[in-house]
């Protein structure tokens, strides 16, 4: 449909629209031009022509205009009341959103129909873009679109601000170096966090985590609600992972944001000697948690075995050369089956080390992400095929160690 200039025009005027709703359907029409000086050029002539060439006269907002119910008139109100609530709170960017009365948009729909929508830009989009001007004016900081630090949400239905303060995540790299802490924060299984007898009331499991161990003076620092913890992959509770795990930290709705990574560091590494050190912390976004979440890292792995028979060096030769590249078969261990589908899994072994020390045997194991390596020592009843122990006789895995997550490869 062809837009027709002036029957827009006298639509327009008869409905008594303000300059800026009336700008705001010509918006195309005049390139980078503020709508509310479109709306004056186009009030004042009747060929787009003539409207292209005169002078703009003051721009005029109405309260009781029937496409905005005079929201123009309330925009530099609600960027001040969102630049006040955002003064006490660290920021680089925000994000503008608006609720409006839902008979506007009815009403807005109704007019693109009649006189078409071919030049026009919406309502929510003028509102916010105005209020985000504003709000940039008055605080300095910018517009993001697409990862804000802080979306300011105006309603003009109430007229008041709120704030949604979006979540800080830091990447990061972590070691543990004692056996017994699990990743993240384990709730108790008799109470599920409310506090029991048998979690003396804690509420969990264990003591402590590598998650809470992070997250504690990054906490204390931005003041945030709440944590989660995205590790790639994780070690079990009784081996220790002395190559560094990429991990990232998601801080709910901190108050301040502008960190000293090395600083955080060291607050990090001198509350937790002995347990967890961390490294390479930065900024990092939520696309980085999908990324380690699904990175799939070769890890290489130091096992203490111990044999219930002398192990030959036959049968430590040909541990070796079987679990070159090799392919085993992993149906689930009985001590995962609870939070894992029972089912077979293909992994690759790629290399293994095997030498004697002392009276039991040492091994360092390359493997494919997901590989299970206490089973691929002792075979699980069967379960894992083929296995240490179908060269080595009844073995079993007594300290698990993770020696490197193969992440830059
Ligand atoms: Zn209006
Ligand atoms: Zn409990």
């Amino acid at each position: 449909m062809d837009f027709d200039y002036s029957a827009a025009r006298k639509h327009l005027l008869e409905i008594g629209a303000c300059d800026r709703c009336i700008g705001r359907q010509f918006h195309r029409l005049f390139e980078g031009m503020d709508q509310g000086a479109i709306g004056s050029k186009v009030r004042q002539s009747n060929s787009l022509a003539e409207a292209r060439h005169c002078e703009t006269d003051k721009v005029a907002l109405k309260k009781d205009c029937p496409l905005c119910s005079g929201y123009f008139l309330e925009t530099d109100a609600m960027a001040k009341k969102a630049a006040e609530l955002l003064a006490g709170l660290d920021y680089e960017n925000f994000l503008v959103g608006c609720r409006v009365d839902r008979a506007l948009l009815g009403r807005e729909e109704e007019l693109w129909v009649e006189i078409g929508a071919l030049h026009c830009e919406p309502l929510k989009k003028d509102l916010v873009r105005q209020i985000g001007l504003e709000l940039g004016k008055a605080t300095g900081k910018e517009a993001e679109f697409t990862h804000p630090d802080v979306t300011a949400l105006a309603d003009f239905t109430t007229g008041k601000v709120s704030l949604n303060i979006h979540a800080l995540f830091v990447y990061g790299k972590y070691k543990k170096l004692l056996r017994g802490i699990p990743q993240t924060k384990w709730f108790c299984r008799r109470c599920r966090g409310r506090g029991c007898k048998e979690c003396n009331f804690t509420g969990k499991m264990y003591e402590e985590s590598v998650e809470e161990i992070i997250a504690k003076p990054f906490m204390e620092k931005t003041g945030a609600k709440g944590e989660k913890f995205h590790g790639s992959g994780r070690e079990d509770i009784d081996a220790t992972c002395l190559g560094w795990r990429p991990f990232v930290l998601e801080l709910q709705q901190p108050l301040r944001r502008f960190l000293d990574w090395e600083e955080m560091a060291k607050e990090v590494n001198s509350s937790a000697t002995g347990k967890i050190e961390v490294q390479k912390l930065r900024k990092s976004s939520k696309e980085e948690v999908r990324r380690i979440k699904a990175a799939r890292h070769d890890k290489t792995y130091e096992a203490i075995i111990e044999c219930e028979n002398d192990a030959s060096d036959e049968a430590i030769e040909s541990v070796i050369n079987e679990f070159q590249e090799k392919e085993i078969s992993q149906r689930t261990p009985d001590r995962v089956s609870h939070r894992r589908a029972d089912l077979v899994r293909k992994r690759a072994i790629h290399g293994v080390e095997l030498e004697k020390k002392g009276l039991r045997l040492r091994a360092v194991i390359r493997a494919e992400a997901g590989a299970y390596i206490k089973e691929l020592i002792s075979g699980d009843s069967g379960r894992t095929k083929p296995s240490f122990a179908d060269f080595l006789g009844p073995c079993k895995c007594v300290e698990l160690n993770v020696l490197e997550v193969h992440d830059n490869v």
